[in-house]
């Protein structure tokens, strides 16, 4: 017996039903033909024609089942599927006539049939289709009992036996299947109402609206949530006209979508509605075709996203913001999934990889950019994060603005239940904190080297002041001596005195100027022409006589520097000196200059054995040198490239090719005067400097002419705290004709030169600068303010004019400058043009002869 649907609201739940009913059918009709043969084989009496009937059964059921079961709506499937089974009955009765014993085969076949039915259809048409068999049956049973034949048979048997019993048992089953067909029917009914219960209470309670409408768009039924959706009563909702729900600019798209439903389209859209009291919801709507009582209606179920699309627009802008102001404070943001690939990226960063077309989002970065060492950095970083960890990560990236630097942090992410999904990278660039820091780092690193260099200047001109005062003394003294007649023995011997002795002096002052690179001498306008041209005569003699050939070419155009001029001298002087060393007796040395734009070179050559591939690195280092002990301490270079680039020029060296003879090439260029030296150089100070080179260089041509001599001795005063330089000094001069007054300190000398009668005394006043107590030149500003005329035939001396103090002071004065140890020579001549009235042409020619 079949099984009564149990969900038939499950449309493939019905088609199955009925799928297994039509197999049933089919199978009935089986057992029938098996029924058959089996007679027949057990003697029964079987017309061809019966085979006929059973055939033609057979092809029309084959045809009929497939059509009855093809239409979607289940109805009009039952339907057809009743008239297959009265079909069945009319082809039974069809077989009657034919079959022998079909009484028996009948009741069989009857029964199952009926039960089929019964079992399968609503209860009207099963009613009537059981009522059809029961009578079909009993009117040919009864018939049969009777002895009429209504219809002969056409193989003319009547070979009922006990027909009355036949008729019991026969109408006994068919009452018996009645009972069973309304039992049945019964059970559908309930099970119908079961379903209805279940879907009104399921429509009933839906938090969603369901609302149904006909063809012409009357509101058909709707459920309670449609009611409090809408704020209306069901009465209200009947009569209002449809377009009171929804704003007008909806209008055409609820109406498009009743029609495409109509026409058995399903669609799903999002409209607003409006409430009763004016306020406007969005709802999602689905609209779908029914049928209704057989007649086209629409179905349309609709949920309320009011609230959900306020969650979402509120996300969407907390979003919006969150790119903004991530945007701004110029921070990259990205998350990343378990597999590397990202899953948000937010910043300016992001922005541009966009508009250069790079998709981001659910890619590796190591596919999307080009950023190598940075990417797998990071790759390490994430796979650390997704064991839990935080990681920072500093990286540089050079972009077309430079290197940058950035710091990134990363950081897993959490699901609800504490397992890691991904991680959080946000990272900052940290570029001009980083240059902050190296700044700060360079000035304080400027800040001790000034300092270093500062104390080192100190202790190096307290040395070289404590030096150069027995250096003065005893080069005084040897000069004294040799312009005596002498042994060639003692000549010789005082002679290496007086050379070591200016070597000495050579090594003090280039410590002075290296310890005083900080403090560089005023530069000046001057003509470099003439500068080199009288060094290159200075030095001709001396590499003469160390056996090396000379050769200068000069620039001739009358071009001015910012010099200073003794700096510039001692630069040039180095060099030679380092040549002529460097290619030895029977070697060629070349100084030559030239003006390059706006540069002017000077070049030192020489063709020795060129610069060692290990001194070259070394060699501008301070105290490095190759020569032998005592013949260099390594401060040339070093010197000179401190003068160099307080002349905002450059030193270089270089081996020049050995087709060319080899050797090495030292250039020096100093940029011509340009608009920022110039004012650099405002203070331009007379230069009066006495600075002999490294070595013994006169730099200037001793003043000729005739020398005027007074009627009485001259007189000197010689100031000075050393008692050897004053003995020295008074030795020298009183030998030449000089009476020569002393004062050991400068308060002594004040009460001489201060009485009126010093200006008729004194025809010339050596003044040593530095001196415990009163100074030199506190001496000389005092007499200065109140003698100026005395003032005038003033020299001043001192072991260290790049001293600051003594700086600043000699840039003021106007009186000649003799930087100890100086030879007696150079002080007699000066002592003779003042005495002459001379001294002034002196200070502002610039230079006191050595
Ligand atoms: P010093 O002359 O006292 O050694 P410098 O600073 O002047 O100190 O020179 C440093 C070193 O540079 C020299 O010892 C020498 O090795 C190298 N050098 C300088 N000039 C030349 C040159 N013209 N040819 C070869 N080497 C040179």
């Amino acid at each position: 017996m079949p099984a009564p649907p149990r969900d038939p609201l499950e449309a493939p739940s019905i088609g199955r039903w009925i799928d297994r009913s039509r197999r049933r059918h089919f199978t009935t009709l089986g057992i029938a033909v098996v029924l058959l043969g089996t007679a027949h084989l057990f003697g029964a009496q079987i017309d061809w024609r019966a085979y006929v009937v059973f055939g033609a059964w057979a092809v029309a059921n084959a045809v009929v089942s497939p059509w009855a079961a093809r239409p979607l709506d289940q109805h009009l499937r039952l339907r057809r599927y009743a008239l297959t089974l009265a079909m069945d009955v009319l082809f039974l009765g069809a077989a009657y006539l034919f079959v022998d014993g079909a009484e028996i085969i009948g009741a069989v076949f009857f029964a199952h049939q009926a039960l089929v039915g019964s079992a399968t259809l609503p209860r009207k048409w099963a009613i009537g289709i059981a009522g059809l068999i029961v009578a079909v049956f009993s009117s040919l049973v009864i018939s049969s009992a009777l002895g009429v034949v209504a219809v002969p048979s056409p193989i003319g048997a009547n070979r009922l036996v006990g027909n009355w019993s036949f008729v019991a048992a026969s109408i006994t089953s068919a009452i018996a299947m009645v009972v069973v067909v309304m039992h049945l029917q019964v059970q559908l009914v309930r099970s119908i109402r079961d379903v209805e219960e279940r879907y009104v209470t399921l429509v009933q309670s839906a938090a969603d609206m369901v609302i149904t409408f006909d063809a012409t768009g009357r509101f058909l039924e709707v459920n309670p949530a449609t009611l409090e959706l809408t704020g209306y009563t069901w009465n209200e909702i009947k009569q209002l006209p449809n377009t009171t729900f929804f704003p007008k600019a909806d209008w055409a798209a609820v109406v498009d979508a009743f029609r495409r439903a109509l026409a058995g389209e399903t669609l799903r859209f999002d409209v607003r509605v409006v409430r009763k009291d004016g306020a406007e919801r969005w709802v999602q709507a689905t609209t779908s075709p029914v049928t209704l009582d057989g007649r086209s209606a629409v179905l349309v179920i609709a949920r309320d996203t009011t609230d959900a699309r306020l969650q979402t627009e509120a996300l969407r802008e907390r979003d919006a913001r969150l790119k903004v102001v991530l945007g701004a404070l110029n921070v990259g943001f990205l998350t990343f999934d378990r597999d590397h690939r990202v899953t948000a990226a937010f910043g300016s960063w992001a922005r541009k990889e966009e508009t250069r077309g790079v998709l981001l989002i659910g890619r590796r970065l190591r596919d999307v950019l080009a950023m190598g060492t940075v990417v797998e950095q990071h790759e390490r970083a994430d796979e650390r994060v997704l064991g839990g960890a935080e990681v920072t990560v500093r990286w540089t990236h050079v972009t077309d603005e430079g290197e940058r630097w950035y710091r990134s942090h990363v950081v897993p992410l959490r699901a609800a239940d504490g397992t890691i999904t991904g991680g959080a990278a946000i990272w900052v660039d940290e570029t001009s904190m980083v240059l902050a820091e190296r700044e700060r780092e360079g000035l304080r690193q400027r800040v001790t080297d000034t300092e270093r260099v500062e104390s080192l200047g100190k202790l190096v001109s307290g040395v070289a002041h404590e030096l150069n005062n027995p250096l003065a003394a005893i080069l005084n003294f040897t000069e004294d001596l040799l312009s005596d007649d002498r042994s060639p023995e003692e000549r010789v011997a005082l002679e290496v005195i007086q050379s070591q002795a200016l070597r000495s002096r050579t090594i003090v002052r280039d410590l002075l100027t290296y310890a005083r690179q900080g403090s560089a001498r005023p530069l000046v306008a001057a003509e470099p022409g003439p500068i080199l041209e009288s060094i290159a005569r200075a030095m001709r003699p001396g590499l003469a006589s160390q056996g090396v050939a000379f050769a200068v070419e000069l620039d001739s155009s009358a071009t001015e520097l910012m010099l200073d001029r003794a700096g510039f001298e001692q630069i040039v002087t180095n060099l030679l000196t380092n040549a002529a060393h460097s290619a030895g007796a029977g070697g060629t040395v070349r100084l030559s200059s030239r003006l390059r734009r706006e540069w002017f070179d000077v070049v030192v050559e020489d063709n020795g054995a060129g610069i060692a591939a290990d001194v070259f690195p070394r060699m501008f280092e301070p105290f490095f040198t190759t020569k032998p002990t005592g013949q260099g301490v390594g401060l040339g270079l070093s010197v000179s490239m401190g003068i160099v680039n307080a002349h905002r020029g450059t030193l270089t060296a270089a081996n020049r090719p050995t087709d060319v003879g080899g050797g090495a090439r030292l250039l020096v260029r100093i940029p011509l005067i340009t608009a920022s030296i110039s004012a650099g150089a405002e203070a331009s100070v007379p230069e009066r400097r006495l600075s002999p080179a490294k070595g013994r260089v006169p730099i200037l041509e001793p003043a000729s002419g005739p020398r005027a001599m007074p009627q009485r001795k001259p007189t000197i005063l010689i100031i000075d705290d050393e008692h050897a330089i004053r003995h020295g000094l008074k030795r020298f001069l009183t030998r030449r004709g000089w009476v020569v007054e002393e004062s050991a300190d400068g308060a002594d000398a004040l009460s001489k030169l201060l009485r009126p009668e010093a200006l008729r005394i004194y025809d010339v006043i050596l003044c040593d600068l530095k001196m415990a107590g009163v100074s030199g030149m506190d001496v000389y500003d005092r007499v200065k303010a109140t003698a100026p005329s005395i003032a005038r035939r003033f020299v001043l001396s001192t072991g260290d004019t790049t001293a600051p103090d003594v700086a600043g002071f000699l840039s003021q004065v106007d009186v000649p400058i003799l930087e100890k140890p100086f030879e007696l020579a150079t002080l007699e001549t000066l002592a003779e043009q003042i005495r002459s009235g001379g001294a002034s042409d002196m200070a502002t020619a610039g230079q006191a002869p050595a």
